[in-house]
């Protein structure tokens, strides 16, 4: 049988860094040939390992992608053609910033293979994203919107945040009731973090914050309304529409392959993970430069049967369907039930988890406070979760 790989490129540029982001992006930048001759360049590296491979889910990611020439772009994922086994039926998706796109580029990228648009929005309340120190407006946004399904995408995501200072019950229901109206196929729904190394974070106690309890109560609210509008939540943080679950980001917490490319971006192949540093100039010095000996890769291990175990658990657990325990028995040759007895039990008791057709998933109050659930399901001392989740989110 064909195996299957998704594909991840990162875009690390963006116009204006925003006051909460940890992602890896860079401001400033204009050697965008130089940028896209080094992806090229690993692109290239990667052809004849992955050449038993079919590519069927393609994401470009940022930092932002569409803030880079549209020429640059195209020859990116002309290289991704060029490189690889596409399958005809590839989820190619591309990451958006609202402010950056106009309808002649969207129309040249749905052209050249992009089907799956996934706009960063965060808040249709203007206030609210000026607190986040985004650089568009909710109309802003709506008009992108418009651009893309004339374009010609149909399959879109808005991302929509929770938590954001000042926002209240009600104004996340605006703004969830605006992006259902202009119904797209999938919605991410993420919680602000406050992360280390942010401006956020330097003035987090004067930030205006939703407390704990009332940042769940808008979890639920929101979960509960999405469902009403017809988007079942299939993930701790999404959403979507019958048939339009995001297929790449599935991979991820399914533990299939992907292979990623550029500064801070992370792989799983053949049994295998590893991620690069978060420095533009030096990737672009290793790929340029191969008999300079720079060394790129930020993390790269072989994972152990006991790591498997539990990534299995961490990533299954994400999934609404949750975690199959006759799945987890063939695989691992484990009683999952048996090896958490204890735990599993006092959720369940407590209306964090439920046990269903052979499957143990979170309830609507488990999903939120997921990750502390999870470190209590981890079998060994190894810093895997960790990674792992660091990875997803980027
Ligand atoms: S949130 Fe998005 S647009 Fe803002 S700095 Fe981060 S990657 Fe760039």
């Amino acid at each position: 049988m064909e195996k299957k790989l998704g594909l991840y490129i990162h875009i690390p540029f963006c116009e204006h860094k925003c006051d909460y982001c940890d992602f890896y992006s860079i401001t400033k930048f204009d050697d965008y040939v130089r940028y896209t001759d080094s992806l090229l360049l690993q692109m290239e590296d990667f052809s004849e390992k992955a050449s038993d491979y079919v590519v069927n889910t393609i994401y470009i990611g940022g930092g932002t992608p569409t803030a880079i020439p549209v020429k640059r772009m195209l020859e990116i994922i002309d290289g991704i053609y060029r490189n690889f086994k596409v399958d005809e039926k590839v989820e190619f998706t591309m990451e958006a910033n609202p402010a950056t796109v106009n309808k002649k580029m969207l129309k040249k990228y749905y052209k050249a293979g992009v089907n799956r648009i996934s706009f960063g929005m965060q808040s249709a309340i203007d206030e609210e994203l000026a607190s986040l120190s985004r650089i568009h407006s909710f109309d802003e946004f709506a008009n992108s919107y418009n651009i893309a399904k004339q374009a010609g995408f149909e399959n879109i995501n808005v991302d929509i945040m929770y938590g954001i200072p000042g926002q209240t019950q009600r104004s996340l229901g605006y703004t969830l009731e605006q992006v259902c109206d202009l119904k797209p196929t999938h919605i991410s729904l993420y919680g602000l973090k406050i992360e280390e190394g942010t401006p956020f974070f330097e003035k987090k106690d004067k930030l205006d914050l939703p407390d704990e309890d009332t940042e769940f109560e808008m979890y639920k609210y929101a979960v509960d309304y999405l469902r009403f509008r017809g988007y079942w939540q299939y993930e701790i943080s999404n959403f979507s529409k019958d048939g339009f679950k995001c297929k790449h980001n599935l991979k991820y917490w399914n533990c299939q392959e992907y292979l990623g490319f550029g500064p801070a971006a992370h792989s799983y192949f053949d049994n295998h993970r590893f991620s690069y540093k978060r420095s533009v100039p030096m990737f672009m010095d290793a790929l340029e430069y191969v008999d300079a000996g720079i060394d790129i890769l930020e993390e790269d291990y072989d994972i152990t049967p006991e790591e498997r175990v539990d990534e299995y658990i961490m990533l299954k657990l994400r999934l609404a369907e949750g975690l199959n325990v006759n799945e987890f028995k063939y695989n691992f040759n484990k009683d999952f039930s048996q090896m958490f007895e204890k735990e599993l039990k006092l959720y369940i008791e407590n209306g964090f988890m439920e046990f269903k057709n052979g499957n143990y998933y979170f309830t609507t109050k488990g999903m939120y406070v997921s990750n502390y659930i999870l470190s209590t399901f981890m079998t060994c001392e190894s810093d895997i979760t960790k990674n792992i989740a660091k990875g997803l989110d980027k």
